[in-house]
């Protein structure tokens, strides 16, 4: 039975819409997941072609659910996007990846830039940058360590707004980065009048690279355009050697992918990193 309105009690079949039962269980706990320590950030490297070293992390969020165990974003993301809890959710993640930015830099390790995904409400909200900033300087961390992954669907409800909250975050001197570019309604003029330090190749161009002329077209076109405008390029879903070395003999300079690393705990991150530094 479930507790419905006003205190009575209504019996129904999860059986009938389990799914929608459980996304509604979701919704409903999310708050508490979020003040509750039942989030976790794993941290996905970026390796650079060049020397293999590691030049970044990727927060990347999960629900560790009493009940349910590890939830993946996909499944609560969307969730929160819809009921406005995303705005906690993300304060969080930036509050998560300052802290662990903090530790390694008490730890005195070399720090590299950790990558926070940024939906499209956080993007119209013109406090986001005042907020991120206290963030960085509660935890006494440079702004240029960290950096936030948007992608061109954030910006589709209003282009003037997101694109002023991504100046005042470019002026504070974070790391910008375009996800899964190439990928949906991509527009160049985005990538012209938006302060873009880097683009992710979709991994949708990168899976089939050594069998697929065209995307191994677009993925050199992607390359170029980005080089001509000072912009580097990292290749996400790199699962395989002939994928990475297809793109290192055509100048990409990140890689990221399960062959190089899936995303792995705070514990894990900071032991690579750590081994890259010795490197
Ligand atoms: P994304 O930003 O495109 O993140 C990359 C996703 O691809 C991650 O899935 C990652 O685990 C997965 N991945 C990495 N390497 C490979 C590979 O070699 N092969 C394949 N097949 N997959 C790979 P994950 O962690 O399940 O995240 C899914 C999406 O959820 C992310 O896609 C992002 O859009 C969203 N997300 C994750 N964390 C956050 C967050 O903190 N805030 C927000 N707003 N969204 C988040
Ligand atoms: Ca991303
Ligand atoms: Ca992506």
């Amino acid at each position: 039975s479930k507790r419905s309105g006003r205190g009575r009690y209504t019996f129904y079949d999860p059986a009938l819409n389990p799914a929608s039962d459980r996304l509604l269980h979701l919704e409903q706990r999310l708050p508490k997941a979020i003040v509750g320590h039942e989030l976790v950030l794993h941290f996905q490297p970026k390796v650079r072609l060049d020397d293999y070293r590691i030049v970044g992390f990727e927060a990347l969020v999960r629900w560790q659910h009493p009940e349910f165990g590890l939830i993946y974003p996909n499944d609560f993301i969307p969730l929160a996007e819809h009921s406005g809890q995303i705005i906690e959710l993300g304060d969080w993640v930036v509050t998560a990846c300052c802290r662990q930015l903090a530790d390694w830099q008490a730890a005195g390790l070399e720090l590299v830039p950790i990558a926070c995904n940024i939906s499209a409400k956080q993007l119209l909200d013109d406090e986001l940058p005042e907020r991120i900033a206290g963030f960085l300087a509660a935890s006494g961390i440079a702004a240029r360590y960290l950096e936030v992954e948007i992608t061109e669907n954030s910006l589709i409800e209003s282009i003037e707004v997101a694109g002023h909250v991504l100046g005042k975050l470019a002026g504070l001197g974070l790391q910008i980065a375009l996800d899964g570019f190439g990928n949906g309604l991509s527009n160049l003029s985005h990538i012209r009048s938006l302060p873009i330090d880097s683009l992710k190749i979709d991994r949708s161009f990168i899976s089939d690279i050594r069998n697929s002329p065209d995307d191994a077209v677009i993925v050199s076109s992607i390359i170029t355009l980005a080089h001509n405008l000072k912009m580097r390029v990292v290749a996400e879903g790199v699962e395989m050697l002939d994928q990475l070395i297809h793109l290192k003999t055509a100048g990409c300079d990140e890689v990221q992918g399960y062959y190089l690393s899936r995303p792995v705990t705070a514990i894990a991150a900071g032991q690579l990193l750590l081994r890259s530094t010795l490197a």
